[in-house]
């Protein structure tokens, strides 16, 4: 049986008959899944509304105490137990953890290098026997962006590196694994302003040439840097599409080898 990963992107939380749409998707998967949830635009809403200014750099999120304080709160809180209690509500009995739950996910703070990320998280380890022993309980484990380093330090985690080591982790247990990114487009583009030109498959070789011509950018590369990471140490799948295409198990598979 083919256990599914899902992350939710950001853009897809922000909007609520999307996030329902995904959440349906996500309580419809035929065998055991587990999601995993960013915090979007809600975070960097209660920053200001608290007196904070969201801080970033090329994108991504500076986290001093402050924002450590109020991801956790949004994140690990709010988001994740909306969610939870949306899957309850469509009978998939759905269980919230942040990385210090149950031990699930081990990371320790970025080194300071050029950039100081504050309080990020590299994530070390998932305890893929826990998330596993929850699924044969018949729980879906909700994961949000929140681990700990088991020093009592809680850390923002990027959700796309969640997701991913989580799937890196239960296939090497073995299970067969399917990681799917949802995110606002059909698939990896050609032509980012062109929704049709979504690209079935995907090869590291076709990859490198495409971010070489720059149609590949952003957030997309880690992404897809882990994607082809994750299928290299086992992964069975990594499928990146909106929800219909999803659906319909279309979307840019991500292939192994040249
Ligand atoms: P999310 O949280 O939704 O996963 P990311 O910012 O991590 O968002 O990655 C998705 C983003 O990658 C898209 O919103 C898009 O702006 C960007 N992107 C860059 N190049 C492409 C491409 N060729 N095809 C699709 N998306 C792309």
């Amino acid at each position: 049986m083919m256990t599914t990963i899902l992350k939710i992107g950001g853009n897809v939380l922000n909007q609520p008959v999307q996030l329902a749409d995904a959440l349906d998707y996500f309580s419809t998967l035929k065998g055991p899944a587990i999601l995993v949830h960013g915090g979007g635009r809600k975070a960097s809403e209660v920053i200001t509304a608290m007196g904070h200014r969201p801080l970033m750099v090329d994108g991504r999120r500076i986290t001093d105490e402050p924002t450590l304080e109020i991801v956790t709160m949004v994140y690990a809180g709010l988001i994740n137990k909306k969610i939870v209690a949306f899957l309850q509500q469509r009978n998939t009995n759905a269980i919230g953890l942040s990385g210090a739950d149950g031990n699930a996910i081990i990371a320790h703070k970025r080194p300071v290098g050029t950039i100081d990320y504050g309080f990020a998280g590299d994530v070390d380890r998932v305890d893929a026997a826990l998330l596993s022993g929850l699924l044969s309980l018949g729980l879906s484990p909700v994961l949000c962006s929140i681990t700990h380093d088991e020093q009592g330090q809680l850390l923002n985690t990027n959700a796309d590196t969640i997701a991913n080591a989580t799937a890196v982790a239960l296939a090497s247990l073995p299970q067969t694994v399917s990681l799917q990114y949802c995110f606002e487009f059909p698939g990896v583009m050609l032509d980012i302003s062109d929704p049709s030109s979504a690209i079935k498959a995907l090869t590291p070789a076709k990859y490198q040439e495409l971010k070489k011509q720059g149609a590949i950018a952003g957030g997309m590369i880690p992404k897809l840097d882990n994607a082809f990471a994750a299928l290299d140490k086992g992964v069975h799948e990594v499928v990146i599409g909106d929800l219909t295409t999803l659906r319909n198990g279309q979307g840019t598979h991500c292939r192994k080898g040249a």
